[in-house]
């Protein structure tokens, strides 16, 4: 095997799980973030059975399962008419097992022990500005120049400056907090629930595992605002909230005791976007960089795992790995991305006849044998295959 050496642009999911999966492999990998430490952005997210897959191929599946929660169910209610307009299940008989919630600290601290115990260096303090191809390729920081590499892997995210992708902004955005698991709660602590008004509100509970294995357990509380709202969210008077909140939600009561200014909650803005080629010479995009879509189908961590499985066997197996990885990532990408194009709106907008259209018709027809079926491998993330003609684990 020739040994390459592999710069990783971007030190989250996607990155971290490629210094991993290269590093193991017996590649040098650098990984350079604008972070001064490592540190995570955000909330909880959920690792759906595909991404679990990666994970313990990257050897961070155990220590992931150790601080997350199994989520066997995700359901949402509108509450106009009481109407339950989102219900997947998990562990169906032969389906796919549970997904995991976790925060974003927990899953970023085991994916980092992963790549640094497989011999990944990280370089913090390193805002990318370039990576120019000069022979080999190049990165360029706001402090040095650093190479030559014979493989640059973009995997910084939906900000990336080496990613020519144009994403469409969404309309809807949302704010996020975590909070403690209120004690004595009858909430069921595998579950995903949320809460709609139409589409144009949304509250959502997601309990998220601990961050060590002898911490508290915790929950993501986020709350769905078009992004015209968010400037003012700072300003946001918290009781107003709150009682906005619980009118659409009251049992959401306990969720927000802790919650006492709007800086404890981040906004989130999503965008929607694929590259049709995410690579170039000695270039690879992942995750992300390559590929944007809204939390609503919770698959964009998942994404970017299997961006980095793909792309490591790529590695693995051709001398031009880009043209391999897309190849391999490509209808897998479309489908989730047409997905979760046609299923935000639906969720978050100022639409009133397409929430109609979801609770009167989309709705009594995903209770149809096989819709459940295609509805929990479509969340699971095995729709259709997620590596082209490559066995997955
Ligand atoms: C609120 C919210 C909820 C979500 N919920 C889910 C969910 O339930 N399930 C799911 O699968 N996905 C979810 N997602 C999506 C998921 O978080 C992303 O798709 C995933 O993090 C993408 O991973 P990535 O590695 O491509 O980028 P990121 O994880 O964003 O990592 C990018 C890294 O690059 C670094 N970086 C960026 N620019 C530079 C630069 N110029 N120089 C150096 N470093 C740089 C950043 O510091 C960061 O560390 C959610 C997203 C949001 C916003």
């Amino acid at each position: 095997m020739q040994v390459l050496s592999i710069a990783i642009a971007g030190a989250g999911i996607g990155g971290l799980a490629a210094a991993a999966l290269l590093a193991r492999a017996g590649h040098r990998v650098q990984v350079f973030d604008q972070f001064a430490a490592p540190r995570p952005v955000g909330s909880g997210l959920v690792i759906q059975p595909v991404g679990q897959a990666v994970l313990d191929l990257c050897g961070a599946g155990a220590a992931a399962r150790a601080l997350g929660q199994p989520i066997t169910a995700m359901t949402g209610i509108e509450v106009e008419h009481g109407r339950t307009v989102l219900s997947v299940a998990y562990d169906r008989p032969g389906g796919p097992r549970h997904g995991l919630a976790i925060h974003r600290a927990a899953l970023f601290g085991v994916l980092l022990d992963a790549a640094t115990q497989a011999g990944a260096t990280i370089i913090p303090s390193a805002r990318i500005l370039a990576a120019p191809l000069e022979g080999k390729r190049w990165l360029v920081t706001d402090t040095a120049r650093h190479g030559p590499f014979d493989l640059v892997v973009d995997a910084a995210g939906a900000g990336s400056p080496l990613s020519p992708l144009k994403a469409r902004p969404l309309p809807y955005g949302a704010v996020w907090a975590t909070v403690p698991w209120p004690e004595g709660t009858d909430f069921n602590p595998n579950a995903l629930q949320q809460r709609y008004l139409r589409a144009s509100r949304m509250a959502g509970v997601l309990p998220l595992g601990r961050m060590v294995t002898d911490g508290p357990p915790l929950a993501a509380v986020f709350w769905s605002l078009p992004v015209t709202a968010l400037p003012d969210w700072p300003t946001q008077d918290m009781d107003a909230w709150k009682d906005e909140v619980l009118t659409l939600w009251p049992a959401l009561a306990p969720f927000l005791t802790t919650l006492h200014s709007s800086s404890e909650l981040t906004p989130a803005r999503y965008s929607h976007g694929t590259l049709a080629k995410p690579y170039a010479e000695r270039l690879v995009h992942i995750g992300d960089a390559a590929h944007r879509a809204s939390p609503q189908l919770g698959q964009g961590a998942n994404m970017a795992l299997l961006d980095a499985l793909a792309l490591a066997n790529a590695v693995a197996e051709s001398d031009d790995p880009g043209p391999h990885y897309a190849r391999t990532r490509r209808w897998h990408v479309r489908l989730y991305q047409g997905m979760s194009a046609a299923f935000t709106p639906q969720y978050q907008s100022d639409s009133r006849w397409l929430p109609a259209f979801r609770d009167r018709v989309l709705m009594p027809v995903s209770r149809l044998p096989p819709v459940p079926s295609i509805l929990t491998h479509l969340v699971a993330g095995d729709l259709i295959p997620p590596l082209a003609s490559t066995a997955f684990p």
